[in-house]
């Protein structure tokens, strides 16, 4: 996608409108325009990357800085029960605009917006397996190392 098509480069350049919430150098942060719960935010980087993976760290880096900045002043104006942060890369992983963007999601008592997996799937072989968690842990750690 040409950086011109991408929406969130056009709020970026003020090209299209947004609820701006906060700028630096790196980073922006505005209103979604379809908040799931009161005070729904993106924070994202100002140059295009379609997913994290081709950010460098630093870049990263800048992204949570700014993420921690703008959850501390949702959680202290709205005063939310708790709060989710959440960042998805890729269609299956429900990433619908193609620019690296993280969402801060302040949650209200029986909001019933689900994390939806289960976190405690009792007798599930693959996720009682040690051996195989193991197993796992050995390729990511040697990604790590190399
Ligand atoms: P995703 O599904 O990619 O994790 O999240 C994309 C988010 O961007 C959605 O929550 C959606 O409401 C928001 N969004 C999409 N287009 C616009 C837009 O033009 N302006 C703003 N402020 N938010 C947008
Ligand atoms: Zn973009």
């Amino acid at each position: 996608m040409a950086v011109a098509e991408c929406i969130f480069c056009r709020i970026v350049a003020g090209t299209s409108p947004s609820v701006e919430l906060y700028r630096d150098a790196t980073t922006f942060a505005f209103m979604d325009i379809h908040p799931v719960n009161e005070g729904h935010c993106l924070v994202i980087p100002r140059a295009h990357f379609v997913t994290i993976f081709e950010m460098s760290s630093e870049d990263f880096a800048a992204v949570g800085a700014t993420v921690a900045k703008l959850a501390g002043a949702v959680n202290k104006a709205l005063q939310p029960i708790a709060m989710n942060i959440v960042q998805a890369n890729g269609a299956v992983a429900g990433q619908t605009v193609s620019h690296v963007h993280v969402h801060i999601l302040p949650r209200r008592a029986q909001d019933n917006l689900l994390m939806s997996w289960d976190r405690f799937r009792a007798g599930d072989p693959l996720a009682a397996d040690p051996v195989r968690l193991a197993a796992i842990a050995e390729r990511i750690c040697a990604q790590l190392a190399g």
